[in-house]
């Protein structure tokens, strides 16, 4: 291996030799990592230490990445691998992962069609098919982003410009000073995502009409018809599809006649956008398209591709049925960015980004790979195998799910012997998993208790791996002094 210096050789334009033995060399590591990912404590390591002196002198590509993934190999998290429960994570399908190699090794701008008519053609099929998955309405533009928070960011955005043109203000040209006040209606379990995006957009808390939620996190429908009856200006509603704590979704029929049923009264048609971070997924899934049924009636959608469609880090997906205002809430009119036909589709005009990575690649990839049926598989058995969990757990003593588990989510709760502090002891066994590396999950609070908290999104989990994690808690729920059946 060259340890080279010479800057010549390092930015030489014929170093196809050293290009060569770096791609090899890294395809090789990555390939090592996976094959052995399954054997790899599942936890979150430690922090590794990197020298923090700024080298003089370069080193040979093969050499850095070599370096890189030696040093770094303590601190990664075996998110990658089927026995990583949490948040809501997700892995990398083997083709998207491919793909996404060679969507960095082809470099392409996203940003405008000339840049890349590869990357554009590629993001309009992979648009086209998620429209058709989730069975949103044909005329629906998207957008790529980084993840779900920019497509809510992204979303709202589009909201913004749209119920305010409806009271005659165009927040593009005129901004938000002076504007007729906004009222944004949000679930009680909104994401902070949600919030976070508002924000950004300078829509501040004070315009929050926050609704109640049922005992699995969905909006009540008499609390939602108070809140619209209670705003007569320009509204926006977001709801949710897959609670990050029970994966539940709210009702977006109700909502949607709630919405007509004030747009009857004041004449404000108002806004319904939802955040579907992995819970739109649902509506891939004939099975389980029920759990979101309504949802097509939604003016904007959020989604993430790097949680529950398994592709790397990073990828979000808009979806915002009115293009108009999607591009007129998005579009930057630079003399330098020339005016393209209609045809041409320019990714630019859907997010908030100019440059941008080809993230359609990916995307199309998994798709691709999956298919229609693998898709559905793939949502199906993630669910499938959080049912299984779930039982397993509740069959010992002292264990409760708090959720119905619809989709991927589990909330389980530990109870001690005798019946303790079950906050406590519920911490407890989630400190002990974490420390046992068996798998990962997290903790929450749900409806003021706390929750471990299982996510099911990796497109790899075995039912072989739910029952050794499953095991793996259980175990630690006996050390932390949860009753044994039977004793
Ligand atoms: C994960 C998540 C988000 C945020 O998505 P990012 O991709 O992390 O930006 C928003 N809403 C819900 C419901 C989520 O699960």
């Amino acid at each position: 291996m060259v340890l080279s210096g010479d800057i010549s050789e390092v930015l030489s334009q014929d170093n196809l030799p050293s290009l060569d033995l770096a791609l090899r060399r890294a395809a090789a590591l990555a390939i090592d990592f996976l094959a052995g990912v399954d054997g790899r404590r599942v936890g979150a390591g430690r922090e590794p230490h990197l020298s923090d002196v700024l080298p003089d002198v370069g080193a040979s590509p093969e050499a850095v990445v070599v370096e890189l993934a030696a040093a770094v190999d303590s601190g990664l998290v075996a998110s990658n691998g089927p026995r990583y429960f949490g948040f809501v994570n997700g892995g990398t399908l083997p083709a998207a992962l491919a793909a996404d190699w060679l969507a960095s090794a082809w470099d392409q701008n996203a940003c405008l069609h000339v840049m890349s008519p590869a990357a554009a053609a590629v993001e309009r099929v992979a648009a086209r098919w998620l429209v058709e998955l989730f069975g949103l309405p044909a005329e629906t533009s998207v957008g790529f982003t980084t993840g779900a928070t920019m497509a809510n960011c992204t979303a709202l955005a589009a909201a913004r410009q749209a119920v305010l043109a409806d009271v005659g203000w165009d927040v593009a040209e005129r901004g938000l000073a002076g504007a007729p006040a906004l009222t944004v209606v949000v679930g009680d379990h909104v994401h902070a995502s949600v919030l976070a995006a508002l924000q950004l957009l300078g829509i501040g808390r004070a315009s929050l009409r926050r609704v109640a939620v049922d005992g699995e996190g969905r909006m009540r429908g008499d609390a939602l018809a108070e809140a619209l009856a209670a705003s007569d200006g320009p509204r926006i509603v977001c709801a949710q599809a897959g609670n990050v704590g029970s994966g539940a979704s709210d009702p977006f029929a109700a909502i949607a006649d709630a919405m007509a049923v004030a747009y009857a009264r004041d004449g404000r048609r108002g806004w319904l956008h939802v955040d579907g971070a992995f819970g739109l997924w649902a509506a891939a899934s004939p099975t389980r398209r029920a759990l979101v049924a309504g949802v097509e009636r939604a003016d904007s959608w959020a989604t993430d591709a790097h949680k529950w469609l398994n592709v790397p880090y990073d990828c979000g997906v808009v979806f915002v049925r009115d293009a108009a205002a999607h591009r007129a809430a998005m579009t930057v009119a630079a003399s330098y960015l020339a005016a393209v036909g209609a045809a041409e589709r320019d990714g630019a005009d859907f997010v908030p980004e100019l440059s941008r990575r080809a993230r359609g690649i990916p995307v199309y990839a998994a798709l691709r790979s999956l298919g229609r049926h693998g898709v559905a598989a793939l949502v199906d058995r993630c669910s499938e195998r959080a049912r299984r969990m779930a039982a397993l757990l509740r069959a010992a003593e002292g264990v409760t799910i708090l959720n119905d588990v619809v989709l991927n989510q589990v909330l389980v709760r530990f109870t001690p012997a005798g019946g303790g502090d079950a906050d406590a002891c519920t911490r407890d066994v989630i400190r002990r998993v974490q420390d046992d590396g068996t798998c990962w999950l997290g903790g929450t609070t749900w409806h003021g208790a706390a929750a471990m908290r299982i996510s099911v999104s990796h497109w790899a989990t075995s039912e072989d791996d739910i029952t050794r994690s499953a095991a793996a808690i259980l175990r630690c729920a006996r050390a932390a002094g949860l009753e044994r059946k039977g004793t």
